[in-house]
């Protein structure tokens, strides 16, 4: 007999998070590693925004707080998501939850029952395919490539669509592509979407901010979509605030219903200090945060430029987010250094051992020819880090 659940014993560990454990270890053991693997911005929280959290210790927000957040929170994301994305989502569709992952974790178990399919356009973030087995439902890749800026086609999600595909989970911008989808591409997508009633997106938009083409579009806002849609969004990436753990969703009445049920069994809710600080991230103008992107967007040019110096390794050009994944597969049973290339997974551990840079294998992200390469780093550490690669596989 199992002494473990069947449920825990189908999940994969975390790629992203097993990567940044074993860059702490091998750091801690003395080993001088670039940790290139974690998606998580190398800047500090805005001051203004510590200084709302600790307002919030002095006034004694020490409660349990409503279990889907604080009222004045979830309007001030409520006027958030009004201001970016022109949408309407009252304070009542909002929830808070302990990051964005377990927004999405509440998701997947309000939405999905045994069986039931959901679509990932691959490659996706790494959580998506876990998530979704944690609530029994059966995750369905469908791949792109790099020809196609890694975007799904109409087409393309028109013929993964069977009677028991219940949601379809993507982000724009892409974790980890850098992928953003044009409001038109988006259009092509709703048009399948609306012809099949029993079809809901999870459009995950927590790098809305970091984006580089100027324009996001939520698909939420296309016609016929709205009621279709749970919008999923976070403060870890755009305020650098990913350890103090907050994300939230707008959704129709009865799926944000749904979702606080749960969370009342689960967490009760997120953490109230941050809460406090979340209103004063959510509310600040959106240029607050621009010297981040502008940052990202140097370091993304840096990145490009030297990957593109390295023979055998193929790019796209990511447009937000802060990753590179780039195609390493002509890398595929070559020998290195006496060591055998055989996938993106060997290719990944080669540039640890032999580079002492930490990336995450492509295969966690439902692509098995790349790798995915976070340029949330310093320009210094992206230079030292893009040379070590270049000799390692010279
Ligand atoms: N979605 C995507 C695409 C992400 O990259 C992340 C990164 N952690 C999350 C969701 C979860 O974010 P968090 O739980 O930190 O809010
Ligand atoms: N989203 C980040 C990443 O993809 C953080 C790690 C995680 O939440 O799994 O690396």
């Amino acid at each position: 007999m199992n002494l473990l659940s069947n449920r825990i014993n189908k999940l994969a560990t975390s790629a992203t998070l097993a990567m940044a454990a074993k860059t702490r270890e091998l750091k801690a053991a003395g080993r001088d590693i670039i940790g290139l693997s974690l998606g998580e911005p190398d800047f500090n929280v805005p001051d203004f925004i510590k200084e709302a959290a600790i307002e919030g210790i002095h006034q004694n927000y020490s409660s349990y707080s409503p279990v889907n957040g604080y009222q004045d929170l979830r309007e001030a994301i409520s006027l958030k998501f009004k201001r970016d994305n022109h949408l309407d989502y009252k304070p009542n569709q909002i929830v808070v939850s302990t990051g964005a992952k377990q927004s999405l974790a509440n998701i997947t178990l309000v939405m999905l029952n045994p069986g039931d399919e959901v679509i990932l356009p691959a490659p996706y973030w790494v959580s998506y395919s876990d998530l979704v087995k944690i609530a029994d439902g059966e995750p369905i890749e469908v791949p792109t490539n790099i020809e196609s800026d890694f975007k799904i086609t109409p087409d393309q999600l028109e013929a993964a669509i069977t009677d028991k595909t219940k949601l379809i989970i993507f982000s724009s911008p892409c974790n980890p592509t850098g992928s953003v989808y044009s409001r038109a591409e988006l259009e092509g997508l709703a048009k399948v979407i609306l012809k099949h009633p029993n079809l809901f997106v999870v459009s995950d938009e927590i790098y809305e901010h970091i984006n580089f083409v100027g324009t996001h579009a939520s698909i939420a806002t296309i016609p016929g979509m709205y009621e279709r849609t749970i919008t999923v969004n976070g403060v870890s990436k755009a305020f650098a605030m990913t350890g103090w753990r907050i994300g939230y969703i707008g959704a129709p009445q009865w799926i944000a219903d749904a979702c606080n049920k749960i969370q009342g069994q689960i967490t009760s809710g997120a953490n109230s200090i941050a809460q406090r600080a979340t209103i004063a991230a959510v509310l600040a103008p959106v240029n607050s945060v621009k010297y981040m992107v502008d940052a990202f967007k140097t370091r993304r040019d840096l990145v490009l430029a030297l990957l593109g110096e390295i023979p055998g390794i193929k790019t796209n050009v990511p447009e937000g987010a802060f990753y590179v994944f780039p195609d390493v597969s002509s890398f595929f049973g070559k020998t290195l250094r006496g060591k055998k290339i055989e996938n993106s997974d060997d290719f990944s551990m080669y540039l640890l051992e032999e580079a002492n840079v930490a990336t995450v294998t492509g295969d966690a992200f439902g692509s098995k020819d790349c790798i995915r390469i976070s340029y949330a780093a310093s320009t210094e550490e992206l230079t030292e880090a893009l040379k070590r690669i270049r000799e390692a596989l010279s």
